[in-house]
């Protein structure tokens, strides 16, 4: 193909490789452009980002106050701040966001009736790609101009899409071959992109850079986990999913829980707000409770033992196979992490008793 992308166009899809060579030029080494004030700029740039990246509600705009170099530079600093800070649910919001970008501006390019689209330069082919998808696409190997997927890369896209319609048993395969709508190709793309973009984080940064962005990481840290606990509110045993009411019961009835039964319930309960000695308090409830070796594994989940990474619950997958996932309950077939059951089920209880105090007799006065 003979098309190179422009500066405005690698601005908005600055996870392509072209995108990290376009800048590469612009700017000096990280450790350097740090101590510039163009460094505390960009620093800016991606704290938004990462901001953006945490709000429940997302404002994706595709027209940037800056330069097209300083918003590739704002992604790359972004994803080296979330690797400082050492958070996988971290990671996960923040190449969700990317994904979601990219979704967007692939289907703003041109806009609509009603909206001028961002890239007045796009140019459609007979399919009506525009040559930035189509090259994006060759990126992450899939293809727009056919309407199927080979079996196993469809397989390995939609294994965390939940939507019926992307099923296997609700789609036509023929001779290994996938068959999928149009419209559907760049939802597949998105969540490529997604897949790709997280594999690669955290990055190796070098110590020297993250004691430099300590202060931004810290700030992060404190933010994100304010906003967590602002989600999950008070904490609510009986909204507990199956498998950690699970692992509490066997906790209480004396049995040993696995590794992985240990790991996932400390992660749980940890991010839906216990705090550590609650947490320890919980182990408690063990025949061979063992204050000291507790608090040690629990401090090492959490990340408070020294290495500073914070672990994030199994997802509904990952706890099947470990045999984790015992008597799923319907509510279970709507989700794919146990977190997300959880909040579901909150919001479920809360409803509940709101109808309950609306149905009530009101007493007379
Ligand atoms: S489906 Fe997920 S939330 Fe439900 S019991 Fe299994 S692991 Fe837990």
């Amino acid at each position: 193909m003979d098309y190179s992308p422009s500066a405005k166009e690698l601005s908005h899809f600055p996870f392509l490789k072209k995108a990290q060579d376009h800048i590469k030029k612009s700017f000096p080494p990280v450790d350097q452009l740090l101590k510039e004030e163009k460094g505390t700029f960009l620093t800016g740039l991606a704290v938004r980002r990462i901001n953006q990246a945490l709000a429940s509600k997302k404002n994706i705009s595709a027209c940037f106050q800056h330069r097209d170099d300083e918003e590739i530079a704002s992604y790359v600093l972004a994803r080296i701040i979330v690797s400082c800070v050492q958070d996988k649910q971290l990671y996960d919001r923040l190449t969700r966001y990317e994904a979601e970008r990219a979704y967007y501006f692939l289907n703003s390019e041109t806009g609509s009736e009603s909206e001028k689209g961002w890239n007045e330069n796009a140019v459609l082919d007979d399919e009506q790609n525009s040559r930035i998808a189509t090259y994006i696409a060759a990126e992450f190997a899939i293809d727009l101009s056919r309407d199927r997927m080979p079996l196993a890369d469809y397989i390995e896209i939609v294994s965390v899409l939940h939507e019926e319609r992307f099923k296997l048993v609700n789609r036509r395969v023929r001779k290994g071959y996938v068959e999928i709508k149009k419209e559907e190709l760049l939802e597949l793309l998105r969540e490529r992109i997604r897949v790709i973009l997280r594999r690669d984080l955290p990055y190796h940064v070098p110590k020297a850079i993250c004691e430099q962005l300590a202060p931004v990481a810290e700030s992060i840290k404190k933010e994100y986990q304010e906003k967590m606990l602002q989600q999950f509110g008070s904490l609510e045993e009986s909204a507990f999913p199956p498998c950690m009411q699970a692992l509490i019961t066997a906790l209480t009835s004396g049995a040993n829980l696995t590794h992985a039964g240990r790991f996932a319930l400390t992660t749980f309960v940890h991010t839906v707000g216990m705090d550590v000695p609650a947490i320890a308090r919980l182990y408690a409830r063990s025949p061979d409770f063992d204050p000291e070796k507790t608090m040690y594994q629990v401090e090492h989940i959490t990340g408070r033992g020294g290495s500073g990474t914070e672990y994030t619950a199994p997802a509904c997958a990952a706890m099947r196979t470990t045999g984790l996932c015992v008597n799923p309950a319907p509510l279970c077939e709507r989700v794919s992490h146990p977190l997300s059951y959880y909040k579901v089920k909150k919001r479920e209880n809360a409803g509940k008793v709101i109808k309950k105090a609306n149905t009530q007799k009101i007493p007379p006065t």
